[in-house]
């Protein structure tokens, strides 16, 4: 018999999943365990069955959140990268562990009928608490009407959201850069921010010159902004570390100041902590506190030893 020789493409492929889904399945244990508890110690609050709007299973998506981020540290500790087939096991998982979780519920019902009582069967069970579903009134004790089959409708928001929010942590990692070659995540930090406006100014209400004044000079200040971020594209394209540098340590200085501005470019590097492999990235930031708005503006591959200067 002979063993044929390891195949460099597939063993390129064949980083094993296998910590990765166990993380994964252990965050979802953990979250829907989280739930049974709070569902036992008090008899009217279902951290599951909380909505917004009356429709948006907000409760449903922060445990699925929960739930999935196993998958995510998993792919960010062990290097795997999250593929488009591993999105479908993650999703179907999910479905899994939500049912898992209605089937010790029922489990629990059981042993407390105990043995002499009736077995009315899993899917019986999961009918009638379907059936159940109630909306909770103004006060404790006001409770609407089991809504009926219309229980089935909330049944699938709570599942669509607890699969949706364990989708949240892996696709977050999936757009992350990473590096093929040595399959793992790169790190990134930010190089620079540059200006991209003029600081903000006050006007007297009926001052328009002044206003079109201070108009016309964020606009050439933006263009100055694009203008040097075009110099550090060409000069990453030419291999010139000096240009850059010198463009980082003439801005990194004004850091507070700019971070200030209305708009401004944030400069990112990416490198591979396995190999010479690094990306340049900007994007162009607006608004300040929770209300940041931001454009990518593309990027560039940056030559080994760019990577090595910059890293
Ligand atoms: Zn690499």
């Amino acid at each position: 018999m002979e063993i044929a020789p390891p195949d460099p493409v597939t063993d390129l492929e064949s980083k094993n999943p296998i910590l990765l889904l166990l993380l994964g399945l252990v965050t979802s244990a953990l979250a829907l365990a989280t739930v049974w508890g709070i569902n036992l110690a008090s008899d009217d609050f279902n951290l599951m069955g909380l909505y917004m709007l009356w429709i948006i299973p907000v409760g449903a998506l922060l445990v699925g959140v929960a739930a999935g981020s196993g998958y995510g540290l998993g792919s960010w500790w062990t290097g795997v990268r999250i593929s488009r087939n591993l999105l479908l096991l993650v999703l179907l998982l999910q479905i899994a562990a939500y049912f898992a979780a209605q089937y010790i519920d029922y489990l629990h019902l059981l042993s407390q009928i105990g043995p002499e009582g009736e077995d009315p069967g899993f899917l019986t069970f999961f009918d009638w608490s379907t059936r159940q579903i109630q909306f909770k009134g103004e006060s404790d004790s006001d409770y609407g009407d089991p809504l009926g089959a219309w229980g089935y409708a909330f049944r699938a928001l709570e599942l669509g959201g607890f699969v949706l929010g364990g989708l949240v942590v892996p696709l977050a990692l999936k757009a992350k850069p990473y590096c093929e070659q040595c399959q793992v995540y790169m790190r990134t930090r930010d190089l620079v921010v540059l200006p991209a406006s003029t600081p903000t100014r006050k006007f007297k209400r009926k001052d328009t010159d002044a206003l079109e004044a201070w108009q016309a000079e964020n606009e050439v200040a933006h263009q100055a902004g694009m203008d040097l971020l075009e110099r550090i594209w060409q000069a990453a394209g030419n291999r010139q570390t000096g240009v850059i540098n010198d463009i980082v340590s003439e801005h990194k200085p004004h850091a507070k100041e700019t971070g200030k501005l209305s708009v401004r470019i944030v400069l990112s590097v990416s490198t591979c902590p396995g190999c010479a492999k690094g990306r340049m990235f900007a994007a162009s930031l607006t608004g300040h506190g929770n209300d940041i708005h931001r454009q990518e503006l593309g990027g560039v591959d940056l030559s080994d030893d760019l990577t090595r200067q910059l890293s």
